[in-house]
């Protein structure tokens, strides 16, 4: 008997490798050994008590009903403030759109504009889902390499040689994942200047990490930095990383009117927009109190700088110092063509994050995953106890290798 077949658009988009790992995590967790989780990209503090608040009260009033697909105007009027506020970005509130996590806005967009064929520039190494998002839309991703020696950043030069008639957007994240890397202004300034040169181009920031970063760096996003391009960028963000609402999910953007529009026509198709509770928390956490965005900042510095300094200790890893995110993504270059105690040979990073996390139970993720090799990610989102006992089982295995 022939069995009904699952579609072809499937069959090149692949299962997101950090959250492979962490389900491997979770099986070693159920078979009683202690595993150090160092692959999940999540915040480890608490959703802030006022969106919590916010989000029962709503339900104690009846706000359980179907919402406007494109978030109530409410919550919309909520995020053209803190576009406002935050970014000097002036959208209209039919320009703003919500929808279930940066994620679903992400996949909207590529949705709503990707013809077959369609080039999509990703500096890379780069958050593992764009590629896969791209070529679901049916678009082709196409990476543009951002060396260790700049910093993981995309240099004007390698972005003006990988445009070409077909590319429809860049995809810029800064601070990034995998990287932490982020972009100063002159650095943004430049490759606006690129841009202003390509006018068939859209441009996607995705500013998920805005609010992470350290020793003083200043965030920066293109359509503030170049007010000319304002009219072809969508501006991604949400709450996830910035509030510790990853559960929640619930993402948002602002941008061209045309692009929204046709965003939130798949919107209606594809979700009948997000919970309500949710956008109640989001007002919440938008329009309240902001300290804690610094706070946390401090302390994931804190973690940033214990780990680099903890890694500079390990020969055979070599790590940059991040301006953002909470990743970290060392080299392991040296250690390759090692084999370790458990005689597991390290022909790759995979080998080196699959041979770790058999042999000392420590998971992290394999820079393969997002684009670039011989690296490996780490998230420090994460007590520095967890983080001190990570980098000893780490050490203690790259020690190992022979
Ligand atoms: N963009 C980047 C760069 C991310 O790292 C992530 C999550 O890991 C997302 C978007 C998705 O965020 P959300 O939880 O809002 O869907």
């Amino acid at each position: 008997m022939t069995m009904p077949a699952i579609a072809d658009r499937l069959k090149n988009v692949s299962v997101s490798a950090s959250v492979a790992m962490t389900q491997k995590a979770r099986d070693l967790a159920a078979q009683g050994i202690k595993v150090i989780g160092l692959s999940t990209g999540e915040p480890d503090f608490p959703t802030p008590e006022h969106a919590i608040e916010a989000a029962y009260a709503a339900a104690r009033a009846g706000d359980t009903k179907y919402p406007p697909t494109d978030g109530t105007p409410a919550l919309r009027a909520a995020i053209q403030r803190k576009f406002k506020r935050d970014n000097n970005l002036d959208y209209d509130v039919t320009r703003i759109l919500t929808a279930g996590g940066g994620k679903q806005i992400i996949f909207n967009a590529m949705l709503a504009t990707i013809n077959p064929g369609d080039e999509v520039l990703i500096p890379t190494p780069a958050w593992i889902s764009y590629a896969d998002i791209v070529k679901f839309a049916g678009g082709v991703p196409v990476p543009v390499n951002c060396t260790q020696a700049n910093h993981f950043k995309l240099r004007p030069e390698d972005l003006e040689a990988a445009i070409t008639p077909k590319t429809k957007w860049l995809l810029l994240n800064y601070p990034s994942n995998p990287t932490g890397s982020a972009c100063s202004r002159a650095e943004m300034a430049a490759i606006a200047d690129v841009m202003l040169r390509h006018e068939h181009v859209w441009i996607m920031t995705d500013d998920m990490y805005e609010h992470l970063i350290y020793d003083d760096f200043e965030f920066c996003t293109i359509a503030d930095v170049e007010p000319r391009l304002f009219d072809r960028v969508l501006t991604v963000n949400g709450v996830s990383k910035a509030y510790a609402m990853t559960g929640w999910r619930m993402g948002f953007c602002g941008g061209p009117a045309d692009l929204v529009k046709a965003m939130s026509n798949v919107n209606t198709q594809n979700s009948g927009g997000i919970c309500t509770l949710t956008q109640a928390a989001a007002i919440a956490v938008l329009d309240g109190p902001q300290d804690l965005l610094k706070e946390r900042a401090t302390i994931y510095q804190q973690r940033r700088d214990f780990v680099l300094g903890r890694l500079a200790d390990i020969p055979g890893l070599q790590c940059h110092k991040p301006e953002g995110a909470f990743y970290l993504f060392p080299n392991m270059s040296e250690l390759i063509g090692r084999t370790s105690r458990g005689g597991r040979r390290i022909g790759s990073d995979t080998d080196f994050v699959m041979a770790l996390m058999e042999e000392h139970h420590v998971t992290t993720v394999q820079g393969a995953a997002y684009g670039m090799s011989p690296y490996f990610r780490l998230s420090y989102a994460t007590s520095l106890d967890v983080l001190g006992e990570g980098c000893d089982r780490i050490a203690e295995f790259c020690a190992g290798l022979k």
